[in-house]
């Protein structure tokens, strides 16, 4: 399924309450109740498919790749919250006791305990929970604790709306609506237990073993792992995996990394990583034959399907690792197509992977264009930043409209190529990126 039917079909079991409640025919209600009682409704099933969005499925982030499924989560958090945090003021009818005229109470909103008291903790909890997602970085928690009360959050919250919906709202109780409900939190449960239940009990019948391990560069590393007693996974030359190394199965220690190998390389997997916190710091400790456990491949920063009569591999820092996967890939492969690998870092000590380097300008004639913004003494390559001005004039030739752009780097960097390449012209699909940040 294309990304475009993805998002269509999203849109349809988000927007399927209003049509499943429309199709009851109840008695009309002033306009303004019947828009609350919609944006509660899409508030809830957004809430729902949330579940969906991080449960790592393949059929979901490997077609319009994590990174853009992960902002997909988050700017339809901030939607469900505006929807859900506005639709009690939007009623006119706030009667606590039946009207005369309407005895079966279809006119009337419900204070029933558990209708109340479950919206209300709802209503308080779930701006609460959003602030929290959004200042992950700023409150300075482990990156797993603030997953776990992410994970424990949501689903507290998804269970008190279910009964507020349930108890409080108009047309949730109904048949088809109640059924909708079900599914979609079956969803979202099963799409916990596909992340913390399935995955790690496949992952454990198939285990890894550290078997290189090697520094590349200043606080950079090299990491081989190798399948034992299986067959190791089949990949795409530019995804990712989450690893799990020296920590137990069901531990939430696992992080994400591309894959740096190429799949015509063999079965093991190599990673390069850059120390950045907790985990990423205990590399240089990690000893050969360590226990290790794989998730993947994930991602779509991928050449299968792109056209492009030449392709350009744009990065920064550690942005260089699905660059390697993918340029080894092209060399094994043959690929007639020139290529560019621009690299961009702060310093020489930073520089990554020199003998790939040297290897892909000798065999495969790859033009690697160093960039250094803090170039030692005698440095021949580019000075300054991966900018407009760079690209400007490393891709000026008519021939590079309809080259493909692969990014990968620190955010400013990618915004800021992204555009000059707009700029030259280059067509929006010809540019595909990935950011190594999860969420
Ligand atoms: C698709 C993708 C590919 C990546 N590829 C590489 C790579 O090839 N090489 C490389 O050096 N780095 C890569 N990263 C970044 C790498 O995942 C983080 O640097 C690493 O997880 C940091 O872990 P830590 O425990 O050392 O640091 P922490 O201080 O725990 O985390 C620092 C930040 O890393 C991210 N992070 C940490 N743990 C996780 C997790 N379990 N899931 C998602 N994000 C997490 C969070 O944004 C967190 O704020 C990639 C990230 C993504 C999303």
């Amino acid at each position: 399924m294309p990304a475009a039917a993805l998002i269509l079909f999203y849109l349809l079991i988000a927007l399927a309450p209003l049509a499943l409640a429309a199709g009851r025919g109840r008695p009309p209600r002033p306009v303004m109740d019947e828009i609350a009682s919609g944006m509660a409704m899409v508030a809830f099933a957004i809430l729902l498919m949330e579940f969906v969005l991080s449960g790592r499925f393949r059929s979901i982030s490997g077609r319009v790749g994590l990174d853009v499924t992960m902002r997909f989560h988050q700017l339809l958090a901030r939607t469900a919250l505006v929807l859900a945090l506005a639709h009690p003021f939007l009623y006119t009818l706030p009667f606590a006791r039946p009207l005369p005229f309407d005895p079966t109470r279809q006119l009337t909103l419900t204070f029933a305990a558990e209708g109340l008291v479950t919206g209300v903790l709802a209503f308080v909890l779930l701006p609460g929970f959003v602030i929290l997602s959004i200042a992950r970085d700023r409150i300075g928690w482990r990156y797993e604790t603030w997953r776990l009360a992410h994970g424990l959050g949501a689903l507290a919250i998804a269970v008190l709306v279910l009964i507020h919906a349930r108890h409080a709202g108009r047309y949730s109780a109904d048949p088809q609506l109640a059924g909708l409900w079900a599914v979609l939190t079956a969803a979202a449960v099963l799409s916990l237990a596909h992340v913390y239940l399935l995955k790690p009990l496949l992952a454990r019948r198939r285990p890894w073993e550290v078997t290189g391990l090697r520094q590349l560069a200043e606080r950079t590393w090299e990491v081989v792992l190798s399948p034992r007693g299986h067959e190791g996974i089949s990949y795409r030359a530019g995804q990712f995996a989450w690893i799990r190394i020296g920590a137990p199965v069901f531990s939430l220690r696992e992080n994400p990394f591309s894959i740096a190998s190429a799949p015509g390389e063999g079965k093991d997997l190599r990673f390069v990583i850059k120390e950045l916190g907790d985990f990423t710091a205990t590399l240089s400790g990690i000893p050969l034959g360590t226990r290790a456990h794989v998730d993947g491949p994930h991602g779509n920063l991928v050449l299968e399907g792109r056209q492009g009569s030449g392709i350009a591999f744009i990065a920064g820092g550690v942005g260089i690792a699905p660059m390697l996967s993918l340029l080894r890939q092209l060399e094994i492969d043959g690929d007639p197509r020139p290529t560019v690998l621009v690299y961009g870092n702060r310093h020489a000590g930073q520089i990554a992977c020199t003998e790939d380097l040297a290897r892909m300008r000798r065999q495969h004639r790859t033009e690697v264009v160093q960039v250094l913004s803090e170039p030692p003494q005698g440095w021949e390559g580019e000075r300054g930043m991966v900018d407009a001005a760079l690209i400007a004039r490393l891709f000026t030739e008519a021939r590079h409209r309809d080259w493909l752009y692969v990014l990968c780097g620190p955010a400013p960097m990618m915004e800021g190529v992204e555009e000059a390449l707009l700029d030259l012209g280059v067509a929006p699909r010809q540019i595909i990126s990935e950011r190594f940040q999860h969420d």
